[in-house]
């Protein structure tokens, strides 16, 4: 008979700081770090991991907090969602603390922490189109003491990864001192993974407006063009005000942009001359694509009117 209960890990290390959590991961090449377990341990019960070793990084309490560097926050990895939902920081950085206070249920929120959402990577991690909204960095702690910096949104986008024994330190966010908002949609009524959710942060020393959606896709998306084309609308010096109108056309250009028509058939432009056949009808959205745009355009248009307010 076979059983599918999950064989234990051999070794467990129990570090308290992150540079003694890299020796301990160099030392142990099979080891795999795990923080507040909400994912991992979700993989090992299902069968889908067997970490030879676990080096747990519940007890490195220099990741647990944050502290301010030149006008930027450095997050620990390890914070909690439910600390990151709290008032003070809030008052710091409203959308992450906004992402933090939907991800999951009570219990998922006061073991899960920013870097496991961050290097579990699901697309619909709540943290992730907050922090690809406001440009964020990731500090990398690596053997004998090396540090390096990468954009979140490379580490997202697999265009640099984790190095063995390496180790996601902080989190850099630039304190943008102005409104910022972060919306998401389940499809259900209490705690839930998004369907689709929506950050936009205003910069109004830079006149920017940047908004990221979430869940689409396998990474937060950006759309560009619109982020443009609302900040300049935007009375940066006056009220900050857009008109109604101005706040609807903005979300149906992001979900345009993020979940765009398909593309016509080859062949189908019309194009040819006399004789040719007409053009045919450009391929129609299926119904699921355009119920999650109309959601994406809804949370875009209500983020933008809530950040403006
Ligand atoms: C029932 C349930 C509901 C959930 N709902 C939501 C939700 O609504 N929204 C949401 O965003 N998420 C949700 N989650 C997912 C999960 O809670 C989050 O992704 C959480 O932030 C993961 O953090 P953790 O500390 O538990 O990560 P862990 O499970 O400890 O680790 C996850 C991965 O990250 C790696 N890791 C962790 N920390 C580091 C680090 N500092 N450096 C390098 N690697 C690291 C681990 O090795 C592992 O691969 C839910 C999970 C469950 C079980």
């Amino acid at each position: 008979m076979t059983t599918h209960a999950p064989r234990a890990a051999q070794t467990v290390t129990l570090p308290v700081s992150l540079d003694e959590a890299v020796a301990a991961l160099s030392a142990m090449p099979a080891a795999v770090p795990v923080a507040g377990g909400t994912d991992l341990m979700a993989a090992v019960n299902s069968g889908l991991l067997r970490p030879a070793a676990l080096v747990g990084l519940g007890r490195i309490s220099e990741i647990r907090g944050w502290q301010y560097l030149d006008g930027h926050a450095l997050l620990g990895a390890g914070l909690t969602h439910a600390r990151m939902g709290r008032p003070d920081f809030a008052a710091l950085i409203p959308a992450l603390a906004a992402a933090a206070r939907a991800a999951g249920p009570p219990q998922i929120r006061n073991a899960g922490t920013l870097g496991g959402n961050i290097v579990t990577a699901a697309p619909t991690g709540d943290a992730l189109p907050v922090l690809a909204a406001l440009e964020a960095t990731l500090i990398i702690a690596g053997p004998e003491g090396a540090r390096r910096e990468i954009p979140v949104s490379h580490l997202l986008a697999g265009i640099e990864m984790l190095r063995p024994g390496e180790l996601v330190g902080f989190v850099r966010v630039p304190l943008l001192h102005a409104p910022q908002t972060f919306l998401k949609a389940t499809g259900r009524t209490g705690p839930g993974r998004a369907i689709a959710s929506v950050a936009l942060v205003l910069d109004p020393a830079r006149r920017g407006v940047r908004c990221a959606v979430g869940a689409v896709a396998p990474m937060p998306l950006r759309p560009l063009e619109a982020e443009r084309w609302i900040a300049g609308l935007i009375d940066w010096d006056g009220d900050r005000s857009v008109a109604p109108e101005a706040c609807t056309a903005f979300g149906e250009y992001v979900a345009a942009a993020c979940i765009p028509d398909p593309a016509p058939a080859p062949g189908a432009s019309g194009e040819g001359g006399e004789g040719a056949e007409p053009a045919a009808e450009p391929p129609a959205l299926p119904p699921a694509a355009l119920h999650l745009r109309r959601t994406v355009a809804a949370l875009a248009r209500r983020a933008l009117g809530r950040a403006l307010a």
